[in-house]
């Protein structure tokens, strides 16, 4: 890595930051992995007026074909080098080097998804009924600021920073202070792809030294936000107190419901990928099984006997299934998790133990049978390897159990009853649902949360729209009196 790999991105220049100093952690062996030097509040305010300036003085927020083939551009070079991204994602998150490659591929796509259909866009236009025209011009906001959270660090920044950019925006990202690497790396592929000066500005640090006095600073038009509930909130309020625009995806405790004429060896497989990919530690993980009764036992032996053959093991190892948690703090929070359920009355039926030896942020994936509604296990987001097994004797319940909690960013159903499956897909409250499948995020479509799960849609037409003001320009061609009121 280059030295500008720890430095921050500001008005086109690579800069040292001068607030905190953090050391970075390798969660597969605790031991150091890099230094950064992080944004003084001073800096996120040079970097928001860099962005506004470039927002009010270049071309970019006018100019829809230099953005388009910008970002043609930043694709082409991430793709090149999509190895690299991938061990650097893999060394600071842990995250099998595998799941890293996934993650880079779908950023290469969301990328050109978003340069195409700004390139394809028409403008709406209409005659209206009283023999005006009307057309909608979607206009950039302004000054964004992006913020995102560990666990994936690079995707879920492009999936806001690709529409942001094609929209015609200028930005201040934010990447969690844990895992910073891979939009360092990034910002020297925006710089070598010739993006105009303060357009996009990189600022590193944390939520209470860089985030806060970023939402709340005044010249910020939109903060679009992914991360926990708790924080969510608090940025929720914070841009109230300006009406900045907001757009948060947040926690969830997403269901899996698995249906009595399922084959239980492919429901044990998607239960498996659904829960404990990236360790658990996915927004929309399916950490709620909901298993028909006449399934749950042999459902629960055909699990264990799968957990145990998951290849825990080093993230940059070719055969590793499962890496090691973000950090030691995470990995203390899960473990107070698995006593809580324990203290709850609930069993654990497996897993849920660091692996001896390991210096490493290593536990292995842990269920939980005999558990109720009520539990905080099951209501409250883990965001790790462990999850809740409730068996349900009918669809209606299954339906109740699958809608009772305060979240709703995903669900998947097992069956093979289409339409059964897309009866139940229509009532249950979240943004996406995968019907004999789980995970996928389809770029064209749309990610989000119902409930407490977030505010708005990302991907997809809508992740544009959220980074769009509409302007409604009405004409009369030719000017004439109203004649509303008498003239004499
Ligand atoms: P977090 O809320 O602690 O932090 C997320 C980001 O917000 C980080 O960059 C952090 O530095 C910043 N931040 C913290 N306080 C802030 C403040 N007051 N003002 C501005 N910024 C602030 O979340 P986390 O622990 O990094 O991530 C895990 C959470 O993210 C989970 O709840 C998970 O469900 C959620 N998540 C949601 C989605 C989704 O698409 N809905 C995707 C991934 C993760």
């Amino acid at each position: 890595m280059s030295q500008n790999n720890f430095r921050m991105y500001m008005n086109g220049k690579w800069v040292e930051g001068r607030g905190n100093r953090r050391t970075l952690i390798d969660p597969s062996t605790g031991s150091a992995l890099a230094e950064v030097a992080e944004a003084s509040s001073e800096q996120v305010h040079e970097a928001v007026l860099a962005a506004k300036i470039a927002f009010e003085t270049t071309e970019w927020p006018v100019n829809a074909k230099l953005r388009v083939a910008l970002l043609y551009k930043l694709a082409d070079l991430l793709e090149a080098s999509a190895e690299e991204f991938a061990q650097v994602e893999s060394r600071n998150t842990g995250k099998p080097i595998r799941e890293s490659r996934l993650d880079i591929m779908d950023s290469v796509t969301c990328i050109r998804y978003y340069a195409n259909l700004v390139e394809s866009r028409d403008v709406w236009q209409k005659e209206m009924e009283d023999g005006t025209t009307s057309r909608i011009h979607e206009e950039p906001i302004g000054v964004c600021a992006l913020i995102v959270p560990w666990n994936f660090p690079l995707l879920l920044g492009i999936w806001k920073l690709a529409p942001a950019l094609a929209a015609g925006n200028t930005i201040v990202f934010k990447p969690s202070e844990i895992t910073p690497l891979s939009f360092v790396k990034l910002a020297a592929l925006i710089e070598e792809a010739g993006m105009p000066d303060g357009v996009f500005n990189l600022v590193l640090g944390d939520g209470a030294a860089v985030g806060q006095p970023l939402v709340s600073h005044e010249s910020v038009n939109k903060v679009s936000f992914t991360g926990g509930a708790e924080t969510g909130r608090r940025i929720y309020q914070e841009c109230a107190k300006t009406l900045k625009r907001v757009s948060l995806e947040l926690g969830g405790k997403s269901p899996l419901i698995i249906f009595e004429d399922a084959d239980v060896e492919i429901a044990v497989d998607w239960a498996l990928f659904g829960a404990f990919f990236n360790q658990g530690q996915v927004c929309v993980a399916s950490s709620r099984i909901l298993v028909h009764n006449e399934l749950e036992q042999e459902f629960l032996k055909r699990l264990s006997d799968r957990l145990a053959h998951i290849r825990i093991g080093k993230p940059l190892e070719e055969a590793t299934e499962m890496g090691p948690v973000i950090s030691l703090d995470h990995l203390k929070k899960i473990e107070q998790y698995i006593q809580l359920g324990i203290s709850e009355g609930a069993t654990l039926f497996t897993g849920g133990t660091r692996i001896q030896g390991e210096d490493g942020y290593y536990i292995t994936p842990a269920v939980f049978t005999d558990v109720n509604q009520e539990m905080r296990i099951v209501q409250e987001e883990i965001f790790g390897p462990v999850i809740t097994v409730q068996s349900f004797h009918d669809e209606e319940e299954a339906i109740a159990l699958a809608n009772g909690t305060k979240y709703g960013l995903a669900a998947g159903i097992l069956s093979q009853d289409i339409e059964r499956a897309n009866r139940v897909a229509n009532r249950v409250q979240a943004g996406t649902i995968w019907i004999n499948g789980y995970h996928t995020p389809h770029v064209e479509t749309a990610w989000g949360g119902f409930k407490q799960s977030g505010i708005g849609r990302e991907l997809g037409p809508y992740g544009l729209a959220a980074f769009t003001e509409p302007k409604h320009i009405n004409m009369n061609s030719q000017l004439q009196k109203v004649g509303w009121y008498s003239a004499t």
